[in-house]
């Protein structure tokens, strides 16, 4: 069996309500606990670490400045500075960077174990623990629609990097793998970018609903899904979110699975996936390549 879990950077437990997603619904179902650690409201790379290795930010090491390395040393200071402000600002600083240097950040990676490690678990992109460089295109996305990118081009990209990754959880519905995370920063990038748009933040629900329905309806007998925020969006529309300002983040993370009751915290989520995963029963086979004429190719030294 496979459990495959969809990080859905963002999606609100208010938002599924009041727009009424029920393809997210996949039978048990609520708002999850989750923590602020270096800002004052959750902050993308240190929830995400935390989910996939059940260990505090202070333990896992991957925390506001430390989530972003820069190659050049002059810039470190920078970096440490731009760590204390949002993640839009630090966005627009990063692009101001690259522009004029060519240097970019890195998010980093926890060197503690996490979920994945385990026999049979595999991970397409995890913020603070696999590639950040997904999450990294994402944020690219929302800087340039910072700076006046139309927005067709906006959601053309940013829907063909959601493609891209809810087709590989897909595939790996057809491969032995006990355990398949991967992170989508869809609905973080679009509710900032239409944190006022209530009809443009619809369709993107809408359309987000839509794939997690096409992983569910693949589901096999023995498989689960678990889908899950690490954080939710203010807007202007929602009627919680009054005195706030739009477009930072709430504190309404979301939990759903088919795999009985959901988990109820940030921190139970690592215990929760290993009590359900089963180990994957993998025949090792070998390939039988032919080197002599991948060698004649110039594919093999
Ligand atoms: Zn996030």
């Amino acid at each position: 069996m496979t459990l495959v879990v969809l990080a859905l950077d963002a999606l609100d437990y208010g938002l599924v309500e009041y727009f009424d997603v029920d393809a997210v619904r996949l039978g048990s179902e609520g708002q999850m606990e989750t923590f602020a650690h270096t800002q004052d409201t959750p902050y993308t790379p240190e929830v995400w670490a935390t989910v996939a290795t059940g260990l505090p930010p202070e333990d896992h090491g991957v925390t506001g400045p430390g989530t972003s390395e820069w190659e050049n040393p002059v810039l470190s200071m920078l970096s440490r500075v731009s760590g204390r402000f949002s993640e839009s600002t630090r966005g627009t600083l990063g692009g101001l960077i690259r522009r004029h240097t060519g240097e970019r950040e890195r998010i980093g990676e926890t060197d503690a174990d996490s979920v994945f490690d385990r026999e049979g678990a595999v991970v397409h992109n995890w913020p603070g623990v696999h590639d950040g460089t997904d999450l990294q295109r994402a944020w690219d996305l929302m800087n340039a629609a910072s700076e006046g990118m139309a927005r067709h081009e906006f959601e053309r990209d940013l829907f063909g990097l959601c493609a891209g990754q809810f087709a590989w959880a897909r595939e790996m519905l057809n491969h032995p793998v006990s355990l398949a995370g991967v992170h989508v920063h869809t609905l973080d990038a679009a509710g900032h970018a239409y944190a006022d748009d209530e009809a443009a933040l619809r369709r993107v629900y809408e359309r987000v609903g839509e794939f997690v329905k096409g992983i569910e309806t693949a589901l096999g007998a023995d498989d689960d899904l678990l889908v899950l925020s690490d954080h939710g969006m203010r807007t202007a529309f929602y009627p919680g979110d009054e005195d706030e300002d739009p477009a930072g983040h709430s504190w309404r993370a979301y939990a759903s699975t088919t795999a009985g009751d959901h988990p109820e915290s940030v921190y139970d989520v690592r215990e929760w996936i290993e009590a359900r995963a089963t180990d994957a029963r993998i025949e090792r086979e070998g390939i039988d390549m032919p080197t002599e004429r991948l060698r004649e190719l110039g594919y093999l030294e």
